[in-house]
């Protein structure tokens, strides 16, 4: 169902030379360091590790209380954390970390699906399926009449709001591609059972690009840029991107949150592929990663991700890893991005299995998708068993987006499909602002009433409908007796959603 594009044979290897040696602009990278010097100090961060060792408890209680004024904490501070062994010590970060969840986000999560473009790479990275040494792996991209296909089966049958878009790095992915792809997935509408349905918000999960590159995204209305540093370990990053490919080139990976800001994407997202190097050292790097670009553009990142390496075909360096996060430490990761960077947003993804994804909801966690496919056209070819095995990795929670809501409805949250944000300006500096004050809560717990009254109305099957009634009955009092003045409003547009209308937003 796939264009099946042959391979990159098609593109002669000579203009594939000249369309890798003109990606990575020099003067990109350079405009940003200090002293020829990255914001990644390796030596810091072994040292923050080794002199924090043996954390006195009382000290962990201030930096918790710290914690609790959400602030950013400082590499000393998160090491102690790190450092913390004692039972019971863990116990009260995880008590904060939810803590700290709660005042920022309540009791709201996000859920989304990401949307696999293309599995056409040049790079080879030891650890994925779609490297270029993979030679089994049939390559394919969506076609413009394909993406529209997906995205009616995402909006029109399950439901979806948002999207995660993923691309590989090729010229035939390239940055018209992301456009025109995007641009198409905006462009559909369906019927629902009772109204219609859109995808809202489009996030991108794509190769660093330059400066020129990331404004034509930010025209074509994305959401969120996400691209994940994958190890801040110099020696592992080289070790598992060869040096002579695109991807090998780690500060040209390091800055590419710094372009996109300049290029005015705001909300963007960073993050680790956990298993690579030892955990410790990643979450002092996402944090000074986070420090950087607060430092410099008042507003640190919008998410971050924690994907776990996962088997993949061809890939046995995820066999030969010795870094493998196991499920405690990745708990405790979890707890103590949390508090290090309290107001950020967290992104668990269907890597995880059920009851992973159950139990760091309740630490930290702020989204997650939901129905995932992750091979090329599989929304739409669900059944398609071999088409399945053919992707980037195997995951660990396929459960589809009405078994997800039912079970956080039945633990007392409400799934927001809230993409409000980003189309009033509530991005970037402005709504961590907000995240940081608790005002962007009130907006948010609105649009969450809103939008899932809509999915309720539309997708849910019956028992999910019962579940959520109760979840947004108290939301609805909560805001009668927390904000007042809004609630003939809300009440207003919550009637008007009921008889159809539909993305009425605050
Ligand atoms: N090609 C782009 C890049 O590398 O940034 C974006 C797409 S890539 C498919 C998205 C992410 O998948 C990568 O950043 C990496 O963290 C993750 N990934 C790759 N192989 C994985 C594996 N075996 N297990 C879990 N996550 C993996
Ligand atoms: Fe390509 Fe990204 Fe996979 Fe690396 S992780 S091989 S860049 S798709």
């Amino acid at each position: 169902m796939t264009v099946d594009t042959q391979d990159r044979k098609n593109i002669r290897s000579a203009d594939m030379d000249l369309w890798i040696k003109q990606r990575i602009k020099q003067e990109q990278i350079e405009k940003y360091m200090q002293n020829d010097r990255d914001f990644i100090d390796e030596d810091l961060i072994f040292k923050a590790l080794k002199k924090n060792v043996k954390p006195d408890p009382v000290r962990i209680r201030d930096i918790l209380q710290k914690s609790l004024t959400i602030t950013m904490l400082d590499p000393d501070e998160t090491a102690a954390l790190i450092n913390v062994t004692d039972p019971e010590l863990l116990s009260e970060m995880r008590d904060v970390a939810y803590t700290i969840k709660k005042k920022v986000y309540d009791n709201r999560i996000v859920t989304f699906a990401p949307l696999y473009m293309g599995n056409y790479c040049v790079n080879n990275c030891a650890y994925c399926g779609f490297r270029t040494h993979n030679t089994g792996m049939k390559r394919k991209m969506l076609t413009l009449e394909q993406v529209k296909k997906e995205t009616e089966v995402l909006a029109g049958e399950i439901g979806h709001k948002r999207l995660i878009v993923v691309y590989g790095e090729h010229p035939r992915t390239d940055i018209d591609y992301m456009c025109d792809t995007i641009k198409a997935i905006y462009s559909v509408k369906v019927k629902t059972k009772n109204s219609w349905n859109s995808i809202r918000r489009v996030n991108v999960n794509a190769a660093p690009l330059s400066i020129e590159d990331l404004r034509r995204l930010k025209e074509c209305g994305i959401g969120t840029y996400q691209v994940f540093q994958e190890t801040y370990h110099r020696e592992t990053y080289e070790q598992v991107h060869p040096r002579d490919t695109l991807k090998g080139h780690y500060a040209w990976r390091l800055y590419c949150m710094h372009r996109a800001m300049e290029a005015g994407i705001d909300d963007v997202g960073i993050g680790v592929l956990f298993g690579l190097y030892d955990w410790r050292f990643e979450v002092l790097a996402l944090l000074l990663h986070s420090q950087d670009l607060e430092k410099r553009f008042g507003v640190g990142p919008h998410t971050i991700s924690f994907p776990r390496l996962e088997p993949a075909a061809d890939a046995p360096f995820v066999q030969e890893t010795k870094y493998k996060v196991s499920d405690d430490d990745f708990k405790k990761l979890i707890t103590i991005i949390r508090l290090s960077v309290p107001h950020t947003g967290m992104i668990v993804t269907a890597r995880e299995s059920a009851q992973m994804r159950r139990d760091v909801i309740t630490m930290g966690c702020t989204q997650t998708d939901a129905s995932t496919r992750i091979g090329i056209g599989a929304y739409s070819d669900r059944l398609n068993q071999q088409e399945q095995e053919k992707q980037q990795f195997l995951l660990g929670d396929t459960r589809e987006l009405d078994d997800v809501i039912r079970e956080f409805a039945e633990m007392g949250y409400i799934t927001s499909f809230c993409t409000a944000g980003y189309r009033c300006g509530r991005t970037g500096e402005c709504i961590m602002d907000l995240l940081k004050t608790g005002a962007e809560g009130k907006f948010c717990k609105l649009n969450a009433v809103l939008t899932f009254r809509e999915w309720l109305d539309d997708f849910a099957s019956s028992e999910t409908k019962a579940a959520g009634e109760k979840v947004i009955k108290k939301e609805i009092e909560e805001v009668r007796s927390s904000i007042p003045t809004v609630f003939p409003t809300l009440m207003e547009y919550y009637e008007r959603t009921r008889k159809g209308e539909r993305d009425l937003y605050f």
